[in-house]
């Protein structure tokens, strides 16, 4: 333990002196007015002493801290400085770069080696230029060896991965004053920030392109109403169950939309339980009969009546309604949709359809908000398009996943995998 021995300036001692006088005074007066006095004074002596002690302690410590810098020593219960930096460096995710008046590297962290990712050598002693060809780097660097600090320089790199980066440079100036003796670059990672900003512009742009479609139709049968179709009984009963088509589609978008920002914020609460399967199926069977019947597709239940599967009952019914719905909307005429389960590792619900099927090509894509093979068809079947993104959110809010298989001209598979429920 250091020595934290507090030393009194040579005006407190003599406060102390005159305090330790009047407290033998006040022991003799006898009035209790002259006493009342006294102990004010004693009571300012004090006061005076404490702040005395307080700003000796304040200087002592200072002391001791520039003492300690100016030998380039740790307090003995703190990290040593040149291992924090180390930690606090390589622990980064930003990368860190600084470079000499030479333009070559002095210091590097981890996260700019994986960014430049050179052959094995070390990023040390390189030339800037050996590292990347990137104009716009080595014209941030440059500006910052002439003093002028730059922030905000996009720098994007083709790997394997492709990443986005905000470089920011500042100047590092040298100790007699004589300019920049080097210069500092931090790279921040906006990969994921970008990719999230063109999937919310992707997306408004989708939003509004559907909604348009409808609009327009709602407005230009409403006009054709106005200008005189009013008067045609016949006409003016199918333009109006053209509008209500298209203003229930809009409907229908919107509740989706709500519906997927709700889970994909995690504001959906699952109520996960045991469910008899076979008893769930029958029920979204029983819901899509008209639609099935109306397009002659026959819907066969092969669950086994003793399956059970571990899940939020109305999510289940809401998964297995959308691929229900699409197995009998995409598939050929007097065609088959065929639910069945399998138990293992992982519980699956398959969900086969006897359709056209889809191009390989589509596949990865499927399960994306918007995506469609056909849009024309999509929309002309009243489909928002979003149906196989809130299945595939709904999977992975269970801990499972959807995936598809397809054969063209035959048919396609959809599988809902499920947690096993032990
Ligand atoms: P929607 O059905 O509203 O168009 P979905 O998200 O449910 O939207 O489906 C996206 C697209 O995937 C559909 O437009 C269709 O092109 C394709 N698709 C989905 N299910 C099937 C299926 N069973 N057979 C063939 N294509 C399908």
């Amino acid at each position: 333990m250091p020595n934290r021995q507090i030393v009194l300036p040579a005006s407190a001692l003599v406060l102390l002196a005159v305090c330790t006088v009047l407290i033998a005074i006040f022991l003799l007066v006898p009035s209790f007015a002259s006493r009342a006095i006294f102990a004010a004074l004693v009571l300012i002596g004090v006061a005076f002493l404490i702040r005395y002690a307080l700003l000796a302690r304040i200087d002592y410590n200072e002391h001791q801290i520039e003492s300690r810098a100016d030998r380039n020593e740790s307090a003995p219960e703190s990290f040593e400085l040149s291992k924090l930096l180390e930690a606090t460096m390589s622990g980064m995710r930003e990368g860190l770069l600084v470079v000499n008046r030479d333009m070559r590297v002095v210091a590097s962290n981890n996260a700019a080696y994986r960014l430049f990712n050179p052959t094995p050598r070390r990023l040390e002693s390189q030339r800037l230029t050996e590292l990347t060809r990137n104009p716009a780097i080595y014209s941030a660097f440059l500006d910052a060896l002439k003093g002028i600090e730059r922030s905000g320089v996009k720098v994007e790199t083709h790997g394997p991965e492709r990443l986005v980066f905000d470089l920011r440079v500042v100047p590092l100036a040298s100790t007699n004053g004589s300019g920049a003796e080097g210069a500092l670059g931090v790279f921040f990672d906006i990969t994921r920030i970008e990719r999230l900003e063109s999937v919310r512009q992707e997306f408004l742009s989708n939003v509004s392109h559907e909604l348009r479609t409808p609009l327009t139709a709602i407005l230009a049968f409403v006009e054709t109403l106005e200008t005189g179709a009013m008067e045609d009984q016949e006409s003016n009963q199918r333009f109006l169950s053209i509008i209500r088509k298209n203003a229930s589609r809009m409907h229908g978008l919107i509740d989706d939309i709500l519906e997927l920002t709700a889970i994909e914020g995690g504001n959906v609460q699952l109520r996960s339980a045991p469910i008899e399967l076979h008893a769930l199926v029958n029920e979204v069977v029983s819901s899509l009969a008209t639609k099935a019947f109306a397009n002659g597709i026959i819907i066969t239940n092969s669950v086994a009546p003793e399956a059970v599967v571990h899940a939020d009952a109305r999510r289940l019914e809401q998964m297995l309604t959308n691929l229900i719905e699409n197995g009998i909307k995409f598939n050929r005429e007097k065609g088959q949709v065929t639910i069945r389960s399998e138990s293992g590792a992982r519980d699956k619900i398959l969900v086969e359809d006897t359709g056209e099927g889809i191009p390989a090509q589509h596949l990865e894509r499927l399960f994306e908000r918007f995506y469609r093979v056909d849009r024309a068809r999509s929309r002309e079947m009243g489909g928002t398009g979003l149906g196989l993104a809130i299945v595939k959110h709904l999977a992975l809010l269970h801990g499972g996943e959807v995936t598809v298989t397809s054969d063209l001209g035959k048919g396609s598979t959809f599988v809902i995998h499920l947690p096993h429920s032990g």
